[in-house]
């Protein structure tokens, strides 16, 4: 079972949590305004290894946090 540590809440199940998605940033790449927005809501790299998501915690503080998550053995780092 995948653990999350909340600030607010202390170490709470996943079940609590909503995903909020990947955070990362939009190539420089590309520069057109809406491109960059599409980019942002719909293009995930979907790492192999560690990533840093959103979660939003719904059964406890409902606030978001920042974790760094390792996706292939499913380990919270921060
Ligand atoms: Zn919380």
């Amino acid at each position: 079972m995948l653990w999350i540590p909340c600030p607010t809440c202390g170490r709470r199940p996943v079940e609590e949590y909503r995903f909020g998605g990947e955070l990362r940033g939009v190539p420089d790449r590309i520069t057109d305004p809406i491109e960059r927005d599409v980019d942002y809501v719909w293009m995930f790299d979907n790492v192999a290894g560690v990533t840093t998501e959103r979660w939003f915690h719904q059964a406890g503080c409902r606030r978001w946090l920042t974790v760094r998550r390792d996706t292939t053995t499913d380990t919270v780092l921060g």
